[in-house]
């Protein structure tokens, strides 16, 4: 999270930065208007370039999974970025509008123009009520979609449909943005800035738009078995690729879709990469689609497996790690655990395993695999012992902060494990995590 904090702090000074760097000081008198001419361009600057970069993260460029932390990750900075843009968005109507409506009330001296003082250049001049116009309706638009987006109830599968209005609506409010951009920005470093990222972020718009997203990183296979878990509700699933997979590091995650009128959904891979074309995923029912799935999967069924994405890779410079799972959170585990096995390799492991919803059959799956591992595992039932605190931790675990701990399980759990973890010593950097969320 640090990481991603220090991208967005990163972007934010850069844009800023540059808008610095192209702006005339004789503009900032501090009068009311001149405050309101710096204020318009760059509130709407920065709503256009956090928007373009939240729809650049969208399109999955996995070249950058490293250094943000994995496609997870992404996701979760493509967030703050739109509701940023968002709230700039706001700023920028309301230092266009309020001015406007406090001289009609006459609460403010309107604009005095200097006598002889020569008229600012309109570039793209007979586009300029169009993009004014465009501009408003699609920031109304705007609204109610990131108000859907962020309104935790409204279904997810709607959500989606939703949300892939987005990338018609930026292309439109690049429009309004390249339209009104003052001219003197166009000859300075911010309109350079501009350009490239409104360029890159149109493409960007234009693969979701045409459903290109991750279309470089899709693979076709067939379901080979399945066996559903009725202690805990999870449905095991064996896959048999049928196009070359690049492989994968145990911890990653792909969109799965068995259907072609389904959306994708992002399963962790639970195998380990053997180089058999054979992967592995375990599926817990937590919504609609998931708890359907049960009924209606079917041995020799075409799956579409898009991926191998994510950075919860294990990999830290201590020698000995703490993995803590929180129910289904189990799963990027079990897959490092294979991947130990597979490897004949050793490391010096402890495994919590919580669940509330334990499953005999499940649990022993877990136990072998961590056997095979050479992997110490911690069971506890939440529901006989209570859930998992750090004392709970200490106890299994004394030497706990001697570890790196990778942790995956319900979003609550995680927080108050990192906060006690963090306030009792552990540095950050220390705490890896996966975010089972992308909303
Ligand atoms: C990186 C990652 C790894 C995951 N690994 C596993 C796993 O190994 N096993 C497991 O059981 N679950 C895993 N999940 C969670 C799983 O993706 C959701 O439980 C599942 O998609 C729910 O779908 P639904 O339609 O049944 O539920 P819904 O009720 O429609 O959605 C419930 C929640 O699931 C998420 N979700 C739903 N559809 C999508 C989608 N198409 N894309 C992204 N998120 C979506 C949203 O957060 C949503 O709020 C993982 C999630 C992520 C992000």
């Amino acid at each position: 999270m640090t990481r991603l904090r220090l991208t967005f702090l990163a972007v934010t000074a850069l844009i800023i930065a540059f808008w610095l760097a192209s702006i005339d000081p004789a503009q900032m008198t501090g009068d009311f208007w001149s405050v309101r001419g710096l204020l318009v361009p760059l509130t709407g600057i920065l709503a256009i370039t956090f928007m373009a970069v939240a729809i650049l993260l969208a399109a999955r460029p996995v070249q950058v999974e490293t250094a943000l932390g994995g496609l997870d990750k992404f996701y979760r900075l493509h967030k703050w970025l739109g509701i940023a843009a968002v709230i700039m968005a706001v700023l920028h109507w309301l230092a266009e509008k309020a001015p406007k409506w406090l001289v009609e009330a006459g609460a403010l001296a309107p604009r005095q123009r200097v006598p002889g003082a020569a008229l600012e250049p309109r570039p793209f001049a007979s586009f300029r009520d169009l993009a004014s116009d465009l501009g408003e309706w699609a920031f109304y638009l705007l609204l109610v979609l990131a108000a859907l987006a962020l309104w935790r109830r409204f279904p997810y599968h709607l959500f989606f449909r939703t949300h892939r209005l987005m990338a018609p609506l930026f292309l439109v409010l690049a429009f309004h943005a390249v339209v009104l951009t003052p001219a003197a920005y166009w000859n300075a470093p911010i309109g350079l800035l501009i350009i490239m990222v409104l360029a890159a972020a149109a493409v960007a718009a234009g693969m979701s738009i045409f459903a290109r997203i991750g279309k470089t990183h899709r693979f076709t296979g067939e379901v080979t078995d399945f066996h559903f878990h009725d202690g805990n509700s999870v449905l095991d699933v064996g896959v048999k690729l049928t196009t070359a997979w690049p492989g994968h590091a145990g911890g990653q995650f792909a969109f799965l879709k068995f259907a072609d009128s389904e959306r994708a959904h992002p399963f962790t891979i639970s195998s380990g990469w053997a180089n058999s074309g054979r992967l592995a995923f375990s599926i817990k029912g937590l919504g609609d689609y998931t708890r359907h799935l049960p009924d209606v999967i079917r041995v020799g069924q075409a799956v579409t497996v898009e991926g191998p994405y994510g950075r919860f890779d294990f990999r830290s410079s201590g020698a000995a790690q703490l993995w803590i799972a929180g129910g289904v959170g189990i799963t990027p585990f079990i897959a490092r655990m294979e991947a130990i096995a597979l490897s004949g390799e050793r490391q010096d492991v402890d495994l919590i395993y919580s669940t509330g919803a334990p499953d005999d059959g499940f649990i022993n799956e877990v136990r072998s695999s961590a056997g095979a591992a050479g992997v110490r595992l911690h069971f506890v039932d939440t529901g006989r012992e209570g859930l998992v605190d750090l004392a709970k931790v200490a106890l299994w675990v004394p030497r706990w902060r001697d570890t790196d701990v990778w942790f995956c399980g319900p979003s609550k759990f995680g927080d108050s494990l990192y906060h006690a973890m963090i306030a009792d010593g552990l540095s950050k950097d220390r705490y890896h995590r996966e975010l089972f969320e992308m909303r």
